[in-house]
């Protein structure tokens, strides 16, 4: 009886969350660079819910979608792919409701206004949009699943998008990296990627949701896959690109973690 929890850091780069200090995570785990599906939350998102992860360039079972998929979903992407993958659901609509489907307790909690949606949260019997509050989303999880029954969780973590604000920050980032502040066509200029101030600011953010992976953990069963990545990253600057929405490598470099929480392997 395996259990699913997928956590995005929304638009954490893999190179923050990698300089970051994650003592929670990685105890777990090694970060993969991994590509992302999209270049912005909804695109994303969508994908994710249909089994489609960020893959990872490293030829490895889970982490490469190509060699073994975690999530198959029959009627819906890649039929091929999904005989290889660890659980198969069917579905016209996506894996959370496939998972419902079977059984699943669907229970998840979105810090982006994308969370308003019904097409994104539809297939969840419990969904709550909570804005940026990464505690809220840990004890809505925590008080909705009961960890006897198989569950998939999921949380979008909204602190590691700009402004990159969570519980206890007062500091305000001096840096805009909005896309829509963005002059075209892109000039690089002044200070870029770890050099700039939105690097420390989404590094201190990223390590603030170290800490809230240690309280989402206690109490979950060992049998309980996780994922631990962003739906996209950011620009900070790097030719002239700021933010994400837009088509840049570092756009869709994000981070990828798969582990169980007993550490065995999947
Ligand atoms: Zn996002």
């Amino acid at each position: 009886m395996t259990n699913y929890l997928l956590l995005t850091y929304d638009s954490c780069r893999y190179d923050v969350l990698v300089a970051a200090q994650t003592p929670v995570l990685d105890s777990y785990a090694r970060i993969y660079a991994a590509q992302a599906p999209g270049n912005f939350t909804f695109a994303s998102h969508q994908a994710f819910f249909v089994g489609i992860l960020p893959n990872a360039l490293e030829d490895i079972p889970f982490l490469n979608r190509f060699n073994k998929q975690l999530w198959g979903l029959q009627e819906v992407g890649e039929r091929q792919v999904a005989k290889e993958s660890l659980i198969r659901v069917e579905s016209s609509w996506n894996l959370v409701d496939g998972l419902r489907q079977q059984g699943f307790q669907t229970v998840g909690a979105g810090a982006m206004n994308w969370f308003r949606q019904a097409s994104l949260t539809a297939g969840f019997a419990h969904f709550l949009f909570t804005g940026r509050n990464a505690d809220r989303q840990v004890e809505y999880l925590r008080s909705t699943i009961d960890p006897r029954g198989r569950f998939f969780g999921f949380i979008n973590f909204g602190e590691t998008h700009a402004p990159y604000r969570f519980r206890g920050s007062e500091a305000i980032c001096p840096d805009d990296v909005r896309a829509r502040r963005m002059s075209w066509p892109p000039v690089e200029r002044g200070p870029t990627g770890r050099e700039t101030k939105a690097f420390q600011f989404q590094l201190a953010a990223a390590e603030f949701l170290d800490q809230q992976l240690a309280a989402l953990f206690a109490g979950l069963p060992g049998e309980t896959v996780v994922v631990v990545t962003a739906d996209h990253g950011d620009c900070f600057g790097e030719d002239g690109y700021w933010g994400h929405g837009v088509n840049h490598p570092k756009v869709l470099e994000v981070p990828l973690a798969i582990f169980r929480l007993d550490r065995k392997p999947l």
